[in-house]
């Protein structure tokens, strides 16, 4: 039996972990947290029996612990039970699904304890990879993709030397706003941005993958997952999302993994690597797919790319800033606060405004959030 436990239980990864989990029956998860969705959360308690279980507030805490009172799970909250979920002793996998930079302490403590963390949290990486990726080798701690594109990356690594990258071709839907012009985005509902046209995802990233902010992250999270230089790294616009992403090797070859999109299989490989195991589900049918199409991404109109390829190259905080600003204008522009065009406007203010601090420490990065978040709410 393979141990884990799940940040972010509740959400779109965490749930599709769970399926995994279920097909599978051979992994025991002992630890579940998730934000405020205790009606799921107690269902996946009933389910699955885990020691331990988190709810970010006390409230939310407290009436779980009435509804489950039949069971053996203890209920945790807030930041410290996040932490204690992830540094639960015998767990060996620690599945960072939880969304936004607040994923950053619980996962440092769980390479601290040892776990191995399948990673879909590509925030945490963003804004501390500089501090994730050497504790990790410290501590002998396995970084498994989780992102498709990045699962995509690393399995088209396998058995290949990493001075034989020459770069990274990271591939991108292009989300549903495609080929539209910066008019033609001014008006732009929520309901709008949240239909992605591949992908059902939580809100936030949704939003991220139709103003391409998403890729920026990406590309970001492959620097310290691949350990390139951003401009290594290249966007190419597949808008089928069959190619998931490649590596271009320096003789001139390029390994891709395809398929159809299904994140249960970025989720099973990270589980089980480096096992491949029978996971049901749509095949790629070449002959009904027929042709593949690729095209440069607007990186203009779309300048969020733009921008984090500019926090990729500087480092230090700015990406953070990049991520923060990203991360509170998206939640505004879903509470109708602010337009569609004001997430990339905002993010570009913040980064203009930073003052770039380098090899940044958890806490100026924590710190940094904070004035970001400041700037931003200062506005209105
Ligand atoms: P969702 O919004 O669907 O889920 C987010 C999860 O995080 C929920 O379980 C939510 O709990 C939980 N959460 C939020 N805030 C807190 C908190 N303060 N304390 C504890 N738990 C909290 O997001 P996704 O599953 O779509 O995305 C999760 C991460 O995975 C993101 O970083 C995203 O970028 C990445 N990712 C997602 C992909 C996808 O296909 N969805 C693909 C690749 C990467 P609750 O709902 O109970 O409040």
């Amino acid at each position: 039996m393979k141990r884990i436990a799940i940040l972010g239980s509740t959400g779109s990864i965490g749930t599709q972990t769970l399926e995994v989990v279920r097909e599978n029956g051979d992994i025991e998860v002992l630890g579940l947290a998730a934000g405020s969705n205790i009606t799921l959360l107690e269902e996946q308690i009933r389910q699955f029996h885990p020691r331990l279980a988190a709810v970010w507030s006390e409230e939310k805490a407290i009436e779980l612990r009435t509804r489950i009172a039949d069971t053996d799970t203890k209920v945790v909250s807030g930041m410290d039970g996040l932490i204690e979920v992830s540094i639960l002793k015998d767990t060996e996998i620690l599945v960072t699904a939880i969304v936004g930079m607040i994923g950053i302490r619980p996962t440092i403590e769980a390479i601290k304890a040892g776990k191995d963390i399948a990673l879909a949290n590509k925030e945490t990486l963003v804004t501390a990879g500089h501090i994730i990726m050497p504790l990790a080798a410290e501590k002998n701690v396995s970084i498994l993709p989780v992102d498709s594109e990045h699962s995509a990356i690393f399995q088209s690594l396998q058995g290949n030397e990493h001075k034989a990258i020459h770069k990274i071709l990271l591939t991108a839907s292009g989300g549903p706003f495609r080929g539209r012009t910066e008019e033609e985005l001014l008006d732009i509902k929520v309901e709008d941005a949240l239909k992605h046209p591949n992908w059902s995802m939580g809100q936030k990233i949704t939003i991220d993958s139709s103003t391409m902010v998403n890729k920026g992250l990406e590309v970001i999270e492959a620097k310290w997952l691949f350990q390139v230089d951003v401009d290594q790294v290249q966007v190419i616009v597949q808008p089928q999302s069959i190619i998931h992403s490649m590596v271009e090797y320096v003789d001139g070859a390029i390994m891709a993994e395809l398929g159809t999109p299904d994140m249960k299989l970025p989720i099973q490989y990270a589980l089980y690597y480096p096992h491949r195991r029978y996971l049901p589900g749509e095949r790629l049918d070449f002959y009904s797919l027929g042709r593949l199409e690729f095209e440069k991404p607007d990186m203009r109109t779309f300048y969020g790319l733009a921008l984090a390829y500019e926090a990729g190259r500087a480092g230090g905080t700015l990406p953070t800033v990049f991520n923060a600003a990203n991360e509170l204008a998206v939640s505004q522009f879903l509470n109708r606060q602010i337009k569609y065009l004001e997430i990339m406007e905002i993010i570009e203010d913040c980064m203009q405004a930073h003052k770039n601090i380098e090899n940044p420490t958890l806490q100026q990065i924590l710190d940094t959030e904070a004035a970001t978040y400041e700037r931003i709410n200062s506005r209105r």
